[in-house]
């Protein structure tokens, strides 16, 4: 374990975590930066959503990009996945399973994992937006698209509904139902969305998703958004005893600090929008409510 404790151990290097260090870095903290290399954002075939791009830029030359930027302050990274996370009386020791890293502080920004539909050839289709992950992200371009979404009844409904705004043809397909019943029609018919039942197989031809239903049916979608949910990763904090929400993700104040003292969480894994605009908004504020809580370093 190194003498002197690192100011702040940040475990994640997708949007969140590269621009929490880049500040860390330039307030002349001592830092490192724990990744385990899967961030949400290398599926993004192109956000148009990203503030600064008015082209759009694909999700790896963005990463790209924040690394560049935390280089050019020398930000030391390790590639790691960290398997646990402990108190110590001076903050914190986080170890992955070989090293061992001190820190006073700790800003997780682990982000989430998307709960994905069982289809062959699933990361061309996402690369192609046949497969789409975020409407808030996306939708847009998928305006006037014949539509699916494919998620539990009540969800599939929901997210149908917002997804009217860009087009006039949306179906939800409701995982959980072989028929559903009326309530759900007239609720799906209230938001001019078709409702189908689970189906029974999705394939992927011609740059389009086909449904297969029981009944023999079938429904080529353009687009489709899978709403199975996704798994925050929140389990160091929680095992620390961090409050999470109803979701699994972590909560936290205004400063992105948890209700564990001295770690602190930002983009994805916090209960908030899951955005790219939105982690670096957190990146910025808890960098900076980390570097004014830490005993001064003045030159
Ligand atoms: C298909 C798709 C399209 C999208 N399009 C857009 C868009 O157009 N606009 C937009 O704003 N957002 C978009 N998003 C959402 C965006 O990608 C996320 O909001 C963003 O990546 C969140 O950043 P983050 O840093 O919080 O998490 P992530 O980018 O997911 O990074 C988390 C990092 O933490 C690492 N990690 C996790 N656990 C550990 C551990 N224990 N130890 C070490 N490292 C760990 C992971 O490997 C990963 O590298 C899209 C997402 C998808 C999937």
């Amino acid at each position: 374990m190194p003498d002197a404790p690192l100011d702040c151990l940040i475990i994640g290097a997708g949007p969140a975590g590269l621009t929490a260090a880049t500040y860390l870095a330039r307030f002349r903290r001592h830092l490192l930066l724990a990744d385990a290399g899967a961030s949400r954002a290398r599926w993004i075939p192109a956000s148009h959503n990203c503030p600064g791009f008015p082209f759009g830029v694909a999700g790896n030359e963005l990463l790209a990009r924040f690394r560049l930027q935390a280089d050019a302050y020398g930000v030391p990274r390790a590639e790691a996945r960290i398997t646990r996370l402990q108190r110590h009386a001076e903050g914190f020791i986080a170890s992955d399973g070989e090293r061992h890293w001190q820190a006073r502080t700790v800003i997780l920004a682990t982000g989430v994992v998307d709960r994905l539909p069982r289809l062959e050839g699933l990361e061309e289709a996402i690369a192609q937006g046949v497969v789409r992950l975020c409407a808030v992200c996306d939708a847009y371009e998928a305006r006037d698209d014949m539509i699916g979404v494919l998620a539990p009844v009540e969800a599939a409904i929901d997210h149908a509904a917002f997804l009217r705004t860009f087009s006039r043809r949306v179906c939800a397909l409701a995982t959980d139902q072989d028929t559903p019943g009326r309530r759900w029609q007239e609720r799906a018919a209230a938001a001019g969305v078709e409702l189908w039942p689970a189906p029974v197989a999705l394939t992927l031809a011609e740059g389009a998703c086909e449904a297969r239903f029981p009944d023999g049916r079938h429904l080529r979608l353009d687009t489709l958004y899978p709403v199975l949910g996704a798994d925050a990763q929140s389990g160091l904090a929680a095992a620390l005893g961090a409050e999470l929400d109803g979701e699994g993700a972590l909560v936290v104040d205004a400063h992105l600090q948890t209700t564990v003292p001295g770690l602190y969480a930002i983009g994805d894994v916090v209960s908030a929008l899951n955005q790219i605009s939105v982690a670096v908004g957190h990146a910025a504020i808890a960098a900076t409510a980390v570097h004014r809580g830490l005993p001064p370093n003045y030159c």
